[in-house]
């Protein structure tokens, strides 16, 4: 039998960090918010996948209290080394050069969740999060958003609410009745992990185009966290191999910047692909974050699009009377400011994928000459840390 409860005000489904994000800033304007996660408390705190935060994604940490809490565990990239296998022109984009304390940070996904719980703690009851209930459907009708989520073994619970906004992750809710999903699948994977290096990072992230995709060192504590990416069959074959072999591997088409691969970590690895929605979107429903984008990791821009998704659908439900949450013509407003950075994001992407993993004839030359301009044009270098840093 089911029970059914009516909420009143949002529900976000999917307690990650976008989701987080999204609840700290509703709770900050002072709008009741429920978040229903699929897991327990502090399931994900130890989970060590890194994350490439924006420096506004700083500011917008800043602004909720939680950076100081997170600040210990990050590590500041401060000069990014661009370059390519097997071909010249190289580039170097310096925070210094751009008046900013760093041009990112890198941190772990279990440190940013644990501090993100941290303060969620120190919020007033506005803010109630429920774990362990995993939200098996949503429909939407011309009055509210209907959730269908199991609360206990013996029961399902039917919540019914204004606006329903998921932040899934794009995991689970595959099939919202409304929406539809573009997917291109790259066919490639990546391959993660920590290493340790000769020599230390120095604060230096290096992203190295090679025929096969591709490939960062960020830098994490007194590591490297690893992003290797190429085609699946590619992947298999360095996943394969021992570790002595596939540092070696990495040795070879990393080249001798940080000397010596000296160890690698548990490697992990996860699908590439390019998911987004298309354009039509129905009333008492958003999507934001990973759910509603998923790009390929090229350029770390994938988090902080959701991140920003979701400061601005705070902001637009601030500005929306409690009575018109959830109407269509508010969440277009929405839309259509997050339409240009979403786009932009994806196609950027998509383009170094497309123009940095393809082995044509010339093109290395190209890609090469592309590296040199944006060394010597210091306009498309502040345009370009501007991206990272802000969005469109
Ligand atoms: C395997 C994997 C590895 C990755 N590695 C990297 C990496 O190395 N570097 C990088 O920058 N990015 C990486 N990413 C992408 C990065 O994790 C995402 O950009 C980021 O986590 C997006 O945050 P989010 O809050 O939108 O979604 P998520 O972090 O996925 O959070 C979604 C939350 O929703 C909950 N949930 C899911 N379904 C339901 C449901 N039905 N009901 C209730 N709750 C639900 C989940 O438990 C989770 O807490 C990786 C992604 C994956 C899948």
């Amino acid at each position: 039998m089911a029970v059914k409860q009516a909420i009143d005000h949002p529900v976000v489904i999917g307690g990650g960090p976008v989701g987080l994000v999204l609840a700290l800033s509703l709770e900050q304007s002072g709008i009741p918010v429920t978040v229903l996660e699929a897991q327990q408390a502090g399931a994900m705190y130890g989970d060590g996948r890194a994350l490439a935060l924006s420096y506004g994604t700083r500011q917008v940490l800043e602004s909720l209290s939680v950076w100081p809490r997170l600040a210990p565990a990050v590590t500041a990239i401060e000069t990014i080394h661009v370059s390519q296998q097997k071909g010249f022109g190289r580039t170097l984009l310096k925070a210094t050069e751009h008046d900013l304390p760093a041009l990112g940070y890198v941190v772990s996904y279990g440190a940013l969740m644990k501090a993100l719980d941290a303060q969620l703690a120190q919020t007033p009851q506005g803010l109630e999060i429920r774990y362990q209930v995993p939200v098996q459907q949503l429909n939407v009708n011309a009055k509210e958003a209907e959730i269908t989520c199991q609360a206990s073994g013996e029961h399902d619970d039917v919540l019914t609410a204004p606006l329903a906004i998921v932040a899934d992750g794009g995991r689970s809710l595959e099939a919202i009745p409304g929406l539809v999903r573009e997917t291109k699948h790259y066919g490639h994977d990546a391959l993660v992990g920590l290493v340790q290096t000769e020599q230390p990072h120095r604060n230096i992230a290096y992203e190295r185009f090679t025929p096969h995709g591709p490939m960062a060192l960020l830098p994490n504590g007194s590591q490297f966290s690893l992003v290797w990416t190429g085609k699946q069959a590619y992947i298999d074959e360095i996943a394969a191999l021992d570790e002595a072999a596939f540092l070696q591997a990495l040795h070879q088409a990393f080249g001798d910047r940080v000397g010596k691969f000296l160890h690698i970590g548990k490697r992990a690895r996860f699908p590439l692909k390019l998911s987004k929605l298309s354009q039509t979107f129905p009333a008492h429903c958003v999507v934001i974050g990973n759910a509603a984008q998923t790009m390929h990791p090229v350029a770390g821009q994938g988090f902080n699009v959701g991140i920003r998704d979701a400061v601005a659908l705070a902001n637009n439900i601030a500005a929306t009377p409690a009575a018109e949450w959830g109407a269509a013509h508010r969440l277009a407003k929405y839309h259509q400011l997050r339409a240009r950075d979403t786009g932009r994001g994806l196609m950027f992407t998509d383009f170094l994928v497309n123009v940095f993993s393809n082995d044509l004839m010339g093109m290395g030359l190209l890609r090469g000459a592309g590296l040199g301009a944006l060394g010597m044009l210091p306009t498309v270098r502040r345009y370009l840390v501007n991206k990272m840093s802000y969005g469109s």
